[in-house]
């Protein structure tokens, strides 16, 4: 039988299991071999450095240490000992209430141990203990959909490998399978399913992982350098000219912001289409490389355009680059939903006529009545608030035109190479000289009234504060406390100062009333929920004291504490929390040491794993079987390099070595047939 066929073809595969499993879109008996296991339970591990983080393993060695019984509570007790496996690696055992093993743990004995593996700490919480070396079996575990039992999918998998009689066809190409010795495909599926050893087993993961990248890879890197990606115009820029208005700026650039700007010139004077991303921290100074760029756009005789989530946003850009750019005649126009009737027409008719050359807006720009005459540059600013659809959109507006998007949510360089691969990337890693750490406390609930004696200091001083509550309204199952009860007791508190309420329930003039009223600082405390998260920059605010912060990311606390620190003055971030896991403590003392937005990304990767890496579906990180981006590094990165290397072969376009693959990118439609330059 062929792989191709359907799984009902398999003997033993009635309707009703046929069912389940075209419920986990398994159809055809080849879709079966490829649901591969996603860990392996209850083995003697062939070796300890293979085992992975959180599963269940089962570890043969010899007591290296005496057992250390601690009693507490009621009865009860912790044994731990030091176990020797592989004669080289220490790994400590805990159990609990086995002290009575005491004493039979000799020194030298063989026993093996099963429990859970947490490969941090280099520590197996046990829940079982045998004497004596035993030898272990790798069981598959699988994901699995709907009534689907684990025993009942282990038996298909076995009639399925029991029935393919014609060989699995190759995805990875002779040579290069040649060069990384990767298993053929039908014995590293086989393999993965039925693995005797955790060597072999290991050896058919990296086959599959490689395979996984390179797919993954071709597709990124057809979208980057193919057709796609598209042809766009070259600019004629005058580089002395650009070199005066940077000389204008009312500070001198950093070496940083020099670099990128350089990078993002060079790219808009090729004829390809620029697709670049910008990522600098908050506060890096972003805005001033994107007024370069509109500035060399517009003297090369076009027209630029910058998209922000919020009209807040839109109207805080509008102000600081007008009259950056007005000075050298440039004429920059703000549309948001709030501009209405007569001056809209007007605002539209000019930039139609080309009497406008920089439109500053909401994704109201990206509306089908908003006509441009020459739009050449396009900029989108934290770009990771704007939804695919929006993205899309803009793309499709912008036809011909360089794409531009800045974000300040850091993503890990290990994360990068997957997330944005499709990108060129530019990054901004220093800050402007003299800016002043904000200082950051962890703060525990009972400690309250000291944190509004801190607020209150500052408010003395003449200076505002946000307070931040994670919900709208009060919630039964989540223990948190709501912006509205909150805004009470503050306003309570602190009779004689105004305090503001926002959150996203809110109309958007409301939002906007609260926010210009904060702004003049007619309001000196603004109590809200996120909303405030991205952008919002009211330098008289110096204090920002964050509630349940442990119900917090890294990124998204990083980000709210970004509202402070835009000033001269020394500013603050109090974290109210009481966090019981250990790595809700883990994260709050991260905030309470670094300031640094890539380094509490990496943190952030490290304690979440990547599958939830704040969120995959804001960070883009796609989703694969058996690769993890942030552990597989080094294989997406020569999937990468290989995937580049074939696309610009003309062998792979020639060869018949290279079918499948040239099929894979054709069925995905990225390319055009022709080797790309
Ligand atoms: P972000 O990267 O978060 O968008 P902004 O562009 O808003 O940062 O810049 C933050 C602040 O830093 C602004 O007030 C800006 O004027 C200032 N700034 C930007 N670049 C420099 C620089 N090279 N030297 C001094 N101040 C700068
Ligand atoms: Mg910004």
């Amino acid at each position: 039988m062929n792989a191709s066929h359907d799984v009902s073809s398999l003997k033993g595969i009635g309707k009703d299991l046929a069912r389940k499993l075209y419920e986990m879109d398994i159809e055809t008996i080849e879709d079966v071999l490829e649901h591969v296991p996603f860990r392996y339970d209850d083995f003697v591990t062939g070796s300890l450095t293979d085992a992975v983080h959180g599963d269940k393993v089962k570890f043969a060695g010899k007591v290296q240490s005496e057992a250390v019984v601690r009693y507490y509570g009621k009865g009860k007790n912790r044994l731990s000992f030091r176990l020797l496996v592989e004669e080289r690696y220490s790994v400590t055992v805990t159990m609990f209430n086995r002290g009575f093993y005491k004493d039979q743990l000799k020194l030298g004995e063989d026993v093996t141990v099963s429990g859970k593996w947490d490969l941090h700490r280099m520590t197996i919480s046990a829940t079982e203990l045998q004497f004596g070396a035993v030898e272990g079996e790798l069981t598959p575990v699988y994901s699995l959909k709907g009534d689907m039992r684990m025993k009942t999918f282990r038996r298909v998998v076995e009639l399925a490998f029991g029935e393919v009689s014609e060989p699995i066809e190759e995805r990875i190409p002779d040579p290069i399978r040649a060069t990384y010795r990767l298993m053929d495909r039908g014995a590293m599926l086989k393999t993965l399913h039925f693995p005797a050893t955790r060597k072999e087993l290991t050896l058919a993961r990296r086959s599959f992982v490689y395979e996984e990248c390179l797919y993954f890879q071709l597709k990124l890197q057809a979208l980057r350098l193919g057709k796609r990606r598209g042809q766009g115009r070259a600019l004629q820029l005058d580089e002395t000219d650009i070199a005066s208005f940077i000389t204008a700026l009312p500070f001198p650039l950093t070496g940083a912001q020099r670099r990128v700007a350089r990078e993002i010139l060079d790219d808009m004077k090729r004829p390809e289409r620029m697709n670049r991303l910008l990522q600098g921290d908050v506060g890096s100074g972003k805005t001033i490389i994107a007024a370069i760029a509109l500035f060399a756009t517009v003297r090369a005789g076009k027209q630029g355009a910058l998209m922000v989530p919020t009209e807040i946003l839109a109207e805080q850009h509008a102000s600081s680059l007008a009259p950056l750019l007005e000075q050298f005649g440039i004429r920059v126009g703000l549309l948001t939903s709030s501009v209405k009737g007569k001056a809209r027409s007007l605002l539209l008719e000019a930039l139609e006529q080309g009497e406008l050359d920089i439109l500053v807006g909401t994704h109201a720009l990206i509306q089908d009545t908003v006509l441009f005459e020459r739009l050449h540059l396009v900029i989108t600013d934290e770009q990771h608030r704007f939804g695919v659809e929006q993205r899309k959109r803009l793309r499709n507006k912008a036809e011909l035109a360089d794409v531009l998007y800045m974000t300040a949510t850091p993503i890990p360089r290990t994360l990068a190479i997957s997330v944005f691969g499709d990108m060129d990337v530019s990054v901004i890693d220093e800050m402007p000289a003299g800016r002043k750490t904000i200082e950051t406390y962890w703060a525990k609930p009972e400690q309250l009234e000291r944190v509004f004696g801190f607020v209150e200091k500052e408010l003395t001083a003449g200076h505002q504060a946000y307070v931040i509550a994670p919900l709208i309204e009060e919630s039964e199952t989540l223990d948190v406390q709501n912006a509205m009860e909150l805004h009470a007791i503050l306003a309570e508190r602190f009779k004689e100062y105004g305090v503001g309420l926002m959150h996203g329930r809110l109309h958007a003039s409301e939002k906007d009333e609260v926010m210009q009223a904060f702004k003049r600082n007619d309001v000196q405390i603004l109590v809200s929920t996120t909303v405030v998260e991205v952008g919002v920059n009211v330098p008289n605010a110096t204090m920002i004291v964050i509630y349940d912060a442990e119900r917090f990311g890294l990124a998204q606390l990083h980000q709210l504490r970004g509202r402070v620190g835009r000033g001269d003055a020394q500013s603050y971030c109090i974290l109210i929390a009481d966090p019981s896991s250990e790595t809700g403590k883990e994260r709050i003392k991260t905030m309470t040491e670094t300031n640094d937005g890539f380094k509490l990304a990496e943190k952030d990767l490290e304690l979440r794993g990547a599958g939830n890496f704040f969120g995959t579906e804001q960070s883009g990180i796609p989703r694969f079987i058996l690769t993890d981006p942030a552990l597989d590094i080094q294989v997406m990165e020569t999937a990468r390099a290989d995937a580049v290397r074939l696309l610009r072969s003309q062998a792979f376009f020639d060869n018949p070595e290279y079918v499948v693959l040239k099929r894979f990118i054709e069925r995905e439609n990225l390319l055009g047939g022709e080797r790309i330059e």
